[in-house]
């Protein structure tokens, strides 16, 4: 089968689909991997290596005319062109929060599987856990960074120091992001409180974490009484394939203090935090509402790109051997594929993206 892998084109994108060793993998098993010209240069991979693992440095119109293509980031609307019928596409898509893209899936037959929704039999997500745990882990120090009085922050260190008191970090969302997150956060010697409407994962985390965080079911009350004391808010709320619910609400961020911050790491589903009204970039990152910082980058691990492509390749890699035998044998030797597919023959296949879309299932 031929692959084909761009380079991606999202603003501050550093990451690239397959590392050189991921390539050599597919090349060893017979197929012919097209990789477009320095997508892996950002990340410290160049062309040679690739050369070397056996692929073919090519155009960006070459990478995409392969029978499966592999990304990382959603198709941006210049990439909407080359969408066709007998297209395989395997990325994050995320289309909750991207109805054109969708629509233009569909009005091209293309085969869109999405790796956010790729879930197995225990109801995890293989796919998107890497990068979770790597948005959460670094959501604490972008909030502590952004507490910084330089950047429009209230000046308070996030460890505090003896005699005065530490942030106080408040994760909305104990899922992956969320631990990552308090791992960071209690490591940094924050005060850290998690919400969650899960039980069984509010008592994990207890286990866990012990009395070192604080576990409340999120209730809006508790989390009003949260987020108002919070210096920190870190949303990771999410529904696999719907859009984010709007839990953390305007009337909780006004009272929050100027000069707080917001990472809504939730935002590539839509944001968890009501005042969250778009999405930011790497390059322009932060607005402020109501004197808070407001945090909203989709790809937050685009900037740590080099450990984001090694895990990414980890986790996706048997999953592309497994397509390259054409979608039917893949989906007998990885059922929980099935999951990840959101759109084919020209329709939306995943009940919570069609719902979060307001389409036909
Ligand atoms: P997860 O499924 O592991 O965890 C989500 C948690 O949210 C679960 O524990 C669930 O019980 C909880 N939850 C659901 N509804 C809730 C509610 N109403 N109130 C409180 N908690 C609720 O998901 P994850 O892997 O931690 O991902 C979280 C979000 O972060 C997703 O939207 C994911 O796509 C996103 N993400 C963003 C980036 C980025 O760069 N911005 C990177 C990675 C992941």
């Amino acid at each position: 089968m031929k692959i084909g892998v761009p380079k991606e084109i999202k603003t501050y994108e550093n990451r690239v689909a397959l590392t050189p060793s991921g390539v050599a993998a597919l090349t060893q098993a017979g197929h012919q991997v097209l990789v477009e010209t320095s997508a892996g240069s950002a990340c410290g991979y160049p062309d040679e290596q690739y050369r070397r693992a056996g692929a073919q440095m090519t155009t960006a119109a070459e990478a995409w005319s392969a029978d499966l293509v592999v990304k990382v980031k959603e198709p941006q609307p210049v990439e909407y062109g080359y969408f066709r019928p007998n297209l395989m596409l395997f990325t994050y898509l995320h289309l909750a929060a991207a109805p054109d893209l969708a629509d233009a899936l569909m009005a091209e037959g293309v085969t869109a599987i999405g790796y956010e929704t790729v879930q197995d039999a225990e109801g995890r997500l293989p796919l998107l856990a890497p990068m979770s745990e790597i948005a959460g882990r670094l959501a604490p120090q972008l909030g502590a960074q952004y507490l910084e009085n330089h950047q429009g922050g209230l000046g308070i260190l996030i460890s505090g120091v003896p005699g005065v008191p530490a942030a106080h970090v408040v994760i909305v969302g104990g899922g992956t992001v969320g631990t990552a997150a308090a791992k960071m956060a209690v490591g940094m010697g924050a005060r850290v409180s998690i919400l969650d409407i899960n039980p069984n994962r509010l008592a994990w985390l207890d286990d866990v974490f012990g009395s070192r965080i604080q576990t409340l079911w999120a209730h809006p009350a508790a989390l009003g009484d949260a987020v108002r004391s919070a210096d920190i808010v870190i949303g990771a709320v999410l529904v696999p394939g719907d859009r984010a619910p709007k839990v953390v609400t305007t009337e909780m961020v006004q009272q929050m203090t100027a000069g707080s911050v917001i990472v809504d790491v939730a935002i590539d589903q839509g944001g968890c935090v009501e005042t969250i009204d778009r999405a930011t970039t790497h390059e322009n990152p932060t607005y402020t509402r109501f004197g808070v910082t407001h945090y909203a980058v989709a790809n937050i691990p685009g900037s740590v790109a080099r450990t984001a492509t090694q895990a990414l390749t980890n986790v996706t890699l048997p999953y592309v051997i497994a397509l390259s035998r054409g979608l039917t044998g893949a989906l007998q030797e990885r059922p929980e594929l099935r999951s990840g597919i959101n759109i084919a023959d020209g329709r939306i296949t995943h009940a919570a993206v069609a719902k979060a879309l307001d389409r036909a299932y």
